[in-house]
């Protein structure tokens, strides 16, 4: 069997169109989605993907609002500019470009942005409402995961066995709650798994979120399963790759999402879309 492709960038495409046509629409009634970009030192990974935020911004009429600010900058400072963003009726979103720097404490960082502005879905807040069932901004990479999942059909998971490998609070935890919120059965592994591959073998749905290539390969996966792979890794060449061996994975799942053009730009697709119902009030 040859697994078909869900291609990330194609359907990120088409939610971006969507996404555009949404904010003309807010335009007409003198409203701007509005994004904060925040950016502590210059970490080079770090600077890629806020140019890449904020890129994907323009190309869909959200406005973006990128502050660098020196490796130096202290916590205190910090927090003052994201209590100004909370309360700046122009600012809809407001992201804070992780790693920070070793003086900053992150979490403090993140619980001092407004959960009503919190479109990367790291809040306390966030992930409690997900948890329980409330309306709130989910985190952006395993929501377009689960968008993926609707693309080929697979919206209500009753009666599908997910199984999650990797348990971290922004892909992992969070992924695993909205398949449960899809009523998929689901099933946490991590690095205390005892024998992964006997767990996989049961999924319908594998989601691998662990940052080691070939975590997942052939003999661990089900006919037919639908493979998700959130991992970014670099190959011996220095090419980028995800958890799952595809070569092999591909000849075994039913579904199987690329590295790269896969979960990469959903995550920042997601984002947009959080940021635009923010400001439409529908998070
Ligand atoms: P993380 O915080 O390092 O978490 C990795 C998880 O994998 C942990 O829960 C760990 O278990 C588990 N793990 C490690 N080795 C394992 C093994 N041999 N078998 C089973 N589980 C194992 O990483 P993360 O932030 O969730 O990111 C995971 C990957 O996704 C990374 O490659 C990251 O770059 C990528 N990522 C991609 C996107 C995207 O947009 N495509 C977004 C976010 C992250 P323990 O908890 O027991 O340590």
């Amino acid at each position: 069997m040859t697994a078909q492709l869900i291609d990330g960038k194609a359907l990120s495409s088409q939610l971006r169109a969507d996404i555009a046509r949404r904010a003309q629409a807010l335009k007409a009634q003198g409203k701007v989605p509005g994004l904060a970009v925040i950016l502590v030192g210059d970490n080079p990974a770090s600077q890629v993907y806020v140019r890449n935020k904020v890129r994907a911004c323009e190309d869909v009429d959200i406005r973006s609002v990128l502050e660098r600010h020196d490796a130096t900058m202290t916590e205190a400072e910090l927090l003052a500019r994201i209590h100004a963003l909370n309360t700046d009726p122009a600012i809809h979103g407001i992201l804070v470009q992780l790693p920070l720097p070793p003086q900053i404490d992150s979490h403090k960082v993140i619980e001092a942005i407004s959960p009503t502005k919190d479109v990367d879905g790291f809040h306390v807040a966030s992930a409690g409402a997900l948890m329980v069932g409330e309306p709130g901004f989910k985190a952006c990479t395993p929501y377009g995961c689960m968008k993926m999942l609707e693309s080929i059909g697979m919206r209500d998971l009753r009666g599908r066995h997910a199984v999650v490998i990797g348990r971290s609070n922004i892909v992992g935890k969070p992924m695993a709650m909205m398949l449960l919120a899809a009523n998929a059965t689901v099933t946490i592994c991590h690095s205390g798994t005892k024998d992964l591959a006997a767990m996989t073998r049961q999924a319908d749905i594998v989601v691998a979120a662990v940052g080691k290539r070939h975590v997942l390969t052939a003999d661990m996966v089900k006919p037919g399963a639908v493979v998700i792979d959130v991992g970014m890794n670099r190959d011996d060449a220095g090419k980028l790759c995800g958890d799952v061996d595809f070569d092999g994975v591909k000849e075994v799942a039913g579904w199987i999402t690329p590295v790269p053009g896969g979960v990469g730009p959903m995550t920042i697709t997601m984002l947009l879309m959080n940021t635009l119902a923010s400001c439409e009030g529908l998070a």
